[in-house]
């Protein structure tokens, strides 16, 4: 019991969350975001990854794989962030379709990309926000390259 203050349970005990670099530690919501932060500085070596849609959700890197793809709060974000970009309800491509080699949509404004230099820097995943499905198909493959050094199959 590092901290006496918030050790005692009380009726709101559930809604503290475990932190994910150390179950000891149980957070408030409220000063979760925050924790997480601080606590990632000081596990360097945990590899845990955060969530690009929701700073809350922390996992190892194979199972941010998988979450960033499923996320509850993707569609969310994708939404409030690109209302005009995104389809109604379904693909909007009618009548108007680009047949060419580049991919405009494929890779956001970055210049070069070194996949080593760059999951040095950084394990936060890079958000493919308004790209249609070809696209964030061919951006989860590169992240899954990106993660795991090597190609998905
Ligand atoms: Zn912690
Ligand atoms: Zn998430």
């Amino acid at each position: 019991m590092s901290d006496n203050k918030y050790a005692v349970a009380g009726p709101n005990f559930q809604d503290y969350i475990t932190c994910p670099y150390d179950s000891a530690h149980r957070i408030r919501p409220s000063r979760f975001t925050l924790h997480l932060i601080c606590c990632s500085k000081n596990f360097p070596s945990s590899k845990k990854v955060r969530c690009p849609f929701n700073t809350a959700h922390v996992h190892s890197v194979f199972v941010m794989k998988d979450h960033v793809a499923e996320c509850p709060d993707r569609s969310l974000l994708e939404r409030y962030k690109l209302p005009d970009m995104l389809p109604p309800v379904e693909p909007r491509q009618t009548g108007f379709l680009i047949e060419t080699d580049e991919d405009w949509d494929a890779e956001p404004p970055v210049a070069t990309y070194d996949p080593q230099a760059y999951c040095e820097r950084t394990f936060v995943i890079r958000n493919p926000q308004g790209n249609p499905p070809a696209a964030r198909r061919a951006f989860r493959k590169r992240e899954n390259k990106r993660f795991t050094g090597k190609d998905g199959s």
